[in-house]
């Protein structure tokens, strides 16, 4: 497929700058436009739109075949915007096989972080056994090793009595794995879920296990805090980004609290990330919806458009080390765009809480490209 995209505003979100001009796709790569041969299969006239990489869901669940939460990307990501994601722990070391074959052709590129328990994320009032015993070496390398351009990480849970009274022992085990998979070779994230903190366990305690790059993900959630009881935000969290720890809003819908975004916000401290955390039951609920909405509601709360979508883009790239292959503009890259309109548009967004964001404009997608293929198009755009 051979695609112009033309006459758009080009917002490169690894530098953040915007400008008037054409996107050029060649054999589903960006390219130069003295490379792009011969006629355009496709023209689209990009006119009073933003230009932007395929926007990356940093959190979501999309396991679909045997994982009650397990979204399927194909149908949710386009219409977004979204042409990776990144499955957060929903496989586990006995049944991340199944998880990938299941997804393997997706048009959606799905990466995964593997949970080191025996299935993943498993459903509530259950939750899955993190006794550090299961964080079996050996079949933690087999799976990297097996799949090496697929699992780019390793999840836990923490609080909400999922540790099973191993406290943060199964956090030190799992980092200690990191190092051994890294002088392996491997590309390996850390990330961990924020929850509702363990007695005893405090914010700054989890914090301290993680180094840079590592994702601390529900940031904003609001039965446990980053804030400080003055408002503030905590200073261990301050040192922790200043390190390089990475803050993600994942918000699902009880993940997030929009009073604590929008205090951090005012405070200076934006999510680093922004991702939804779909999981299937929620999908098409109203509370704080898909990567799109999410995106549209920081813009709302007094984000910057390049902030924005670079939180849906290059840094979550960039933090799981998939910057060859998402995230970016860069000429060489797979030509995964997304297309997207600011309109003047009413709306209220609400969390399950109580909380509220008056929105008076929209991001709407208006074509969403993968490796040179148009996976969605707006009825306007033809
Ligand atoms: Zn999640």
């Amino acid at each position: 497929m051979n695609i112009v995209i033309k006459n758009g505003t080009i917002l490169d979100p690894k530098t953040k700058t915007m400008r008037e001009g054409d996107i050029y796709v060649r054999d589903g790569v960006f390219c130069e436009p003295k490379e792009h041969y011969g006629q355009a299969t496709e023209q689209i006239d990009a006119t009073g739109c933003i230009v932007t990489a395929g926007l990356i869901d940093a959190h979501m669940h999309a396991f679909h075949a045997d994982f009650p939460y397990g979204t399927n990307a194909d149908m949710m990501c386009p219409p977004s915007g979204v042409t990776t994601v990144i499955d957060q722990g929903s496989g586990g070391v006995y049944n991340m096989d199944m998880c990938l074959n299941t997804t393997e052709l997706s048009t959606v590129t799905i990466k995964a972080l593997l949970q080191p328990s025996m299935y993943g994320v498993q459903p509530a009032p259950y939750g899955e056994i993190q006794d550090p015993m299961y964080v079996t070496h050996e079949r933690v390398w087999e799976l990297f090793s097996k799949y090496h351009d697929r699992i780019i990480g390793l999840k836990l849970r923490t609080g909400g009595g999922l540790s099973c009274g191993f406290g943060l022992s199964t956090l030190k085990e799992i980092k200690k794995m990191q190092k051994e998979l890294r002088s392996r070779g491997y590309r390996c994230n850390v990330t961990v879920h924020f929850g509702p903190l363990d007695e005893g366990i405090t914010v700054g305690d989890i914090l301290s296990h993680l180094e840079k790059g590592d994702v601390f993900t529900h940031v904003f959630r609001g039965d446990s805090t980053i804030f400080a009881p003055d408002g503030s935000v905590l200073p261990e969290v301050l040192e922790a980004r200043k390190r390089g720890v990475i803050f993600d809003t994942a918000a699902s819908v009880v993940n997030m609290t929009i009073n604590c975004a929008k205090q951090g916000i005012s405070q200076g401290f934006l999510p680093d990330i922004i991702s939804t955390d779909m999981v299937r039951p929620t999908q098409y609920k109203r509370r704080l919806g898909s990567l799109i909405h999410q995106a549209s509601m920081f813009l709302n709360m007094g984000m910057e458009l390049p902030d924005v979508i670079r939180a849906v883009t290059y840094t979550p790239a960039l933090t799981y080390g998939i910057t060859s292959e998402a995230g970016t503009l860069d000429i060489g890259a797979p030509g995964d765009v997304a297309v997207i309109k600011a309109v003047p548009h009413k709306l209220t967004f609400a969390d399950s809480f109580g909380g509220e964001v008056k929105a008076d404009k929209m991001l709407v997608p208006q074509l969403t490209v993968k490796a040179g293929h148009i996976i969605y198009r707006d009825a306007l755009m033809y």
